[in-house]
């Protein structure tokens, strides 16, 4: 830290991404990244627009934002789309928390939840996951803040039913509930049709998970009007140009890959499922999945062992040292031969602990 460095973050401890290792070709299931690259039309609309690069974007994404407004079913005044959705969510702690407004959230839940509040000096409170890691809809009850949900959650995986989301924006009808549905594609289920009744519902998805676009930076967040226009002053005030013209290009054709896109969320939900399989046959314990990875544990190894064993063999998968979750490893699903070589990997490091 330098000695210029604002006081007001002196004790900010910035989010940690996945491990992107540029040593060995690793198998790598760490990051919830899809495994399978953008369909060639979308390749080819970046590549289209990278001749005009020397154009800013629109501010507006206005294509963009009538295609999708098309595909999700919503007005154009009702989206907003960012560099990630992380952006969405930074704006959402912006705009929608202050001292007389903290911010809630699960204690085990995105990371980042925790590093925006610190990093705008927003008051938070963490609630507890039940002991079988799921959320109870009714601490969510009238909390009296702005309350954040990842649903489905991360990195657990579990999914809460959009009734007792409805539960909860009923209860805190003076306060905005975001839901972060960024792993809703792979079986779960989205709020996006409650933002006609609810006026203080954002929800918020990003291209990087199903839509194979991670490194390309797209998140959308969908609201009625007044909230869209409250985190569009937020974005004029700070990056009016957030999407560029190469990705606003790739999110469009893909977009337009409807049935791509159906087919590629559908490989993933069954390699999940054979995964998940698998890995009970072996002993884990497998918490119920709605998205792209598994969190599992063994009562053989420990988490931190598994996760270096497996490195070393190189397959990359994620662990958490958070205590509650520091037992078990989040393994993102792949193709069918990644999932087949991290479960003989997974087979041969549990026989040799028992030799
Ligand atoms: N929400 C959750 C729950 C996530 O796991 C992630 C991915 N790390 C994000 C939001 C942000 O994703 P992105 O910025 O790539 O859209």
């Amino acid at each position: 830290m330098s000695r210029f460095f604002s006081d007001k973050f002196s004790k900010l401890a910035p989010y940690t991404p996945g491990e992107q290792p540029k040593d060995l070709q690793y198998v790598k299931l760490n990051t919830n990244e899809s495994p399978f690259p953008p369909p060639k039309s979308v390749v080819e609309a970046v590549c289209a627009e990278a001749a005009k690069a020397q154009l800013y974007s629109d501010p507006e994404c206005s294509l963009l934002v009538e295609k999708a407004a098309e595909t999700f079913g919503v007005k154009k005044t009702q989206l907003l789309f960012t560099n990630g959705s992380d952006e969405i969510l930074n704006f959402a702690f912006m705009a929608f928390c202050d001292k007389s407004t903290p911010a809630v959230f699960a204690d085990i839940t995105y990371g980042f939840y925790k590093v925006f509040a610190e990093l705008h000096g927003i008051a938070y409170k963490q609630i507890p996951l039940k002991a079988d890691f799921s959320i109870d809809y009714r601490d969510y009850l009238g909390v009296n803040a702005t309350t954040f949900i990842a649903n489905p959650n991360a990195p657990t995986g579990i999914s809460l039913p959009v009734s007792e989301i409805e539960e909860i924006l009923k209860a805190n009808p003076d306060h905005v509930v975001v839901i972060d549905e960024a792993y809703v594609d792979f079986g779960g289920e989205s709020c996006v049709p409650l933002i006609e009744k609810y006026d203080n519902l954002l929800v918020t998805q990003t291209f990087s998970k199903s839509r194979s676009l991670a490194g390309a930076r797209l998140g959308v967040g969908i609201a009625c009007e007044s909230l869209i226009a409250d985190l569009n002053a937020i974005k004029y005030s700070t990056n009016p140009y957030n999407v560029n013209r190469m990705t606003m290009a790739a999110g469009y054709a893909s977009l337009c890959e409807g049935a791509h896109f159906a087919k590629t969320c559908a490989v993933i939900e069954k390699n999940r499922e054979y995964t998940a399989k698998k890995l009970a046959e072996m002993g884990f314990e497998v918490l119920p999945s709605k998205t792209n990875f598994l969190l599992a544990k063994s009562e053989q190894i420990s988490g931190e062992e598994l996760y270096q064993k497996l490195k070393a063999r190189g397959v990359l998968v994620r662990h958490f040292s958070a205590e509650r979750i520091k037992d078990y490893n989040r393994v993102s699903i792949g193709t069918l031969k990644q999932m087949d070589i991290f479960l003989e990997n997974v087979r041969q490091i549990l026989a040799e602990k028992e030799q």
